[in-house]
Parts: C-alpha cells; sequence; structure tokens
C-alpha cells in the first residue's frame, strides 16, 4: 500500500518538520480527490500520482514540487475547484499544478495539434522548469503502465516520448531520465530492434564487464599509490536505446562500439580527473582519436566528463569516464540538479534562466499556425538535432546546431555581421562561407561593407535566424530596385 513515507524516504537528506506535514497534507488532499477512479490497469488513480511523486522526490527536486506532482491531476481529472487549492497549498504550488494542467496531454493528432503541444511546452519552460520536470515525471510513469493502455494508442505515446520528451529532457541535461523515458518508450515503437539489444548486451555484457574487472583493479592499486582520493568507482551499463542509435550510425557494426559497458572514476576534483587519466594513459595504450575532454570543452547540453578508450591487453577494449561527485549528479540530473541545494534555490533558478536561455529564443521562433510543418522543420533543424561549439577568435562560445555554415555563426553574432559576410577564416584558415562548421572550430568572420546576401546564401545557410535575415534582405533590396526603377520612368 503507498504511503507517505515511501516518498520521504527517497528524499536524500531528509526532511524537516513543515515539509513533512507539507507533504503528508498534500498526500491525503490527492488521494480524497481521485477516491473512487481508477486506472486502465484497474489499480486506484492515486497510485499513479503517488508513483509521479516517487519519481520526483528520485530526481532530488524539493518538497513543494514533490506536492505538486502528488495533485498533478486533481484540478483535471476531479471536481476539486482551484480556490480550494489555493487555500490549502497557496500561490506557488496552484501555479506549478496549473501549469502541468495548462500543458494538457500532448496528442500526435496531426500536424498542427501536436506543434501547439509542443509551444506549451516552451513556454512553460520558460517560465517555470519545474511545471515541465512533474510533467516528465507523470510521463514517465505513463510509460511504465503502457501495456494497459489501448495498442494504436500506445505506440503514439511511445513515439511521442522518443521524439519530444527524451530530446527535451536531453536538452535540460537530465541524462538519466531521458535514459529512462527512451528505454521505457523503446519496445512499444521498435519491438524487433528492442529485442535485438538486448541479445546483445545479454551477449557482450559478461566479456566488458571482464576486462574492467581487470582495469578497475589495477587502476585502483595504482590510484592508491599515487594518493588520488577515490570517491566512486564502478560500471555503467549503456541504456538500451542509445546502443540502438549509437549502432545505427556504425551500420550496426557491434564491433565498433567499445561503451556497453563503461568504468566510472569519480574523485574530488577537476585536478585529480586529470591526474587519473594520466596515470591510465601510463598503464595501457589509449586509442588514438577516443581521448574527449568534456571538461574543457562541455557538451553543448552542458556534460563534462573526461572519456578515453583503452587497449587492456588480450584484445580487451574498455571506455573510461573520469568526473568529479558534482559532474557526476549533473550529468544524472541535469537542471534537476540545482533544485536539490535548496539554501541556493533561489539563486539558482536565476543562473538556470540565463544558462537556458535558447528555450526564451524558441518562444520568440516565428511561428504561424496556418504551416505548422515549418515549425517543426525549424524544431528538427535549430533544436532537437546535436548541437555544436564555436568558438570566436576571442574565445567566446556559441552553442550552434550540427552542420552549421560559417555564415550561419556569423548571423548568430549579428545580423549586421551576417549581411556583409564576405568571407570567413576556420581555424586561422580562409575557407569558403559555405564550409561545415565542427565542434571547437574557431571562427573569424571577415566581413565587407560591399558584400551583400543573394540568393546563393539562402542554400549556404543552415539555421532558421540566418534565413530570415537573408529573406528579410532580400525581399527589401528587391522592393527597392523595384522602386529605383519606378522612379526613373
Ligand atoms: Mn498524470
Amino acid at each position: 500500500m503507498p504511503n507517505v513515507k515511501q516518498i520521504i524516504d527517497l528524499i536524500e537528506g531528509g526532511v524537516d518538520k513543515k515539509e513533512e506535514e507539507l507533504l503528508t497534507k498534500a498526500y491525503n488532499f490527492a488521494e480524497k480527490a481521485h477516491e473512487g477512479q481508477k486506472r486502465l490497469s484497474g489499480e486506484p488513480y492515486f497510485y499513479h500520482v503517488f508513483e509521479t511523486a516517487k519519481n520526483l522526490a528520485k530526481l532530488g527536486m524539493d518538497t513543494q514540487t514533490i506536492a505538486a506532482g502528488l495533485m498533478h491531476d486533481v484540478l483535471e481529472d476531479t471536481a476539486t475547484p482551484e480556490e480550494e487549492m489555493r487555500k490549502e497549498f497557496g500561490d506557488d504550488i496552484l501555479f506549478l499544478v496549473k501549469g502541468v494542467t495548462k500543458l494538457g496531454t500532448l496528442k500526435y493528432r496531426g500536424h498542427e495539434r501536436h506543434v501547439e503541444s509542443l509551444r506549451k511546452f516552451f513556454v512553460a519552460m520558460a517560465n517555470d522548469l519545474r511545471v515541465v520536470i512533474i510533467k516528465f515525471a507523470d510521463r514517465l510513469h505513463n510509460l511504465r503502465t503502457l501495456e494497459f493502455v489501448r495498442e494504436d494508442k500506445r505506440r503514439r505515446i511511445a513515439l511521442e516520448s522518443l521524439e519530444v520528451y527524451a530530446p527535451l529532457a536531453n536538452r535540460l541535461s537530465m541524462g538519466k531520465l531521458k535514459g529512462e523515458i527512451e528505454d521505457a518508450a523503446f519496445p512499444y515503437v521498435y519491438p524487433k530492434e528492442y529485442k535485438e539489444i538486448e541479445d546483445i548486451i545479454k551477449e557482450k555484457k559478461e566479456l566488458y564487464e571482464k576486462y574492467l574487472n581487470e582495469v578497475r583493479e589495477e587502476l585502483k592499486k595504482q590510484l592508491k599509490k599515487n594518493k588520488i582520493k577515490v570517491v566512486e568507482i564502478n560500471y555503467r551499463i549503456k541504456h538500451k536505446y542509445s546502443l540502438y542509435k549509437k549502432l545505427l550510425k556504425h551500420d550496426m557494426d557491434i564491433e565498433k562500439i567499445y561503451d556497453i559497458v563503461a568504468l566510472r572514476v569519480v574523485v574530488d576534483t577537476v585536478e585529480d580527473c586529470y591526474r587519473v587519466l594520466g596515470l591510465v594513459h601510463g598503464i595501457w595504450n589509449p586509442l588514438p582519436g577516443k581521448i574527449k575532454d568534456y571538461i574543457a570543452v562541455p557538451k553543448p547540453n552542458g556534460y563534462r566528463s573526461l572519456h578515453t578508450t583503452i587497449f587492456t591487453g588480450l584484445g580487451g577494449i574498455a571506455e573510461i569516464q573520469i568526473r568529479t561527485k558534482e559532474m557526476h549528479a549533473e550529468a544524472a540530473y541535469g537542471v534537476a540538479a540545482h533544485f536539490a541545494y535548496k539554501e541556493q534555490g533561489e539563486k539558482k533558478l536565476k543562473d538556470d534562466k540565463s544558462k537556458f536561455k535558447w528555450i526564451e529564443e524558441l518562444k520568440d521562433l516565428n511561428y504561424s499556425p496556418d504551416d505548422p510543418k515549418k515549425f517543426i522543420d525549424h524544431l528538427k533543424t535549430d533544436f532537437f538535432n546535436d548541437r555544436i561549439f564555436i568558438f570566436t577568435p576571442k574565445g567566446d562560445v556559441i552553442d550552434m546546431p550540427e552542420d552549421s555554415t560559417p555564415l550561419d555563426f556569423a548571423y548568430a553574432i549579428h545580423s549586421d555581421i551576417g549581411d556583409h559576410t564576405a568571407g570567413a577564416k576556420i581555424n586561422g584558415k580562409m575557407m569558403q562561407i559555405f564550409s561545415k562548421l565542427k565542434n571547437g572550430d574557431i571562427v573569424e568572420i571577415i566581413t565587407n561593407k560591399n558584400s551583400n546576401p543573394s540568393n546563393k546564401w539562402l542554400e549556404y545557410a543552415k539555421t532558421a535566424l540566418a534565413k530570415k535575415h537573408i529573406k528579410a534582405y532580400l525581399e527589401k533590396h528587391s522592393l527597392l530596385s523595384k522602386l529605383k526603377s519606378f522612379g526613373r520612368s
């Protein structure tokens, strides 16, 4: 039987008296509101909101958010008036519950409807990320009880989770949640492929674990000898869906994938991370091209860690990931990690707002209801795709979609620079303005006041932002020349 204690036990660091009271009150309030309602599984409806609250507690969310999670379906699915919730729980919690209710159920009813739902999502994100995180926790439980849902609906919900929810969780650096959502949805969208991946993992896991065990024992000895304090050293097994996606990239060749199982070394400081990397390379030979310094250059979603792949001898290959405790928590919980630090809550929240400036930008994305396809295309190219980091010569970083060109970069800096782009230096070398940029490139834009956009530029540009400016210029320009010729005649 559910019990409020089960939620409290999941909260790291425990709760004080006031927090316990709040959770108990929300628990009782929701239980009473949903009394008599049942899920498709035949279980009491309350179980669903209870599990949602547990998911939130596991993500390290604050008690207000967990309380709102308990009550997230009260306004939508019961007769309880809004005023009653306000009176009992105050404006903040009501705001969260109303936010989740407003998001409604995302449904694939043709593109248009889908796009509108996405927009609601972004707006909610920009207003309060906690609303979206409650929605994630809600979705995760719905995915885990999907077997009770009608088959056509089942596939739709699972597909939508893969295409909308998981990428969003990834952009918020919530790696653990992203992995869980994907793995819960995977078998319903690609049943055959899911089975294949399960078999591969079963077959390969043992061998890799054997390699890593040897590596771990040797490394432990060396770390001790060199007096490097280790917080944690263990394996992680790759999430199934993420392994599937990686296999697709490598023509389904399992021999090219070395991180089905990876060794994770968690230490205290950044300095120690590099010392561990040095030690590792001193013992085993690294695979060329597989050493990744995501501490100096984090992934666009903020992920930090050192990665290396080594030859363990006797034909073995193993991936090792080295990071601090803080990086470890951030990689798993992303933005949610910040809610755990209660005392800094206010300040952290503000930091997050500037860190997630791209959400604000999304809200402003030109959207016309008669052309939802275009909006989806923007999302696909500018948002859901992987991002790369491009540097200005001064070292400022611009976060851009993969396959961007110097022209896109110019417009990302300023429309004036974009409109007068004459050439580009990539890593000090003159290159075409339509060359493809790679993560970490340093790009210098050369401008000339006589250089202006042409129709060709529309093909060179990849981002919606650059295209928008080029079109605006071309339209204005053609209008001006028409006016001129009109004046002459
Ligand atoms: Mn729900």
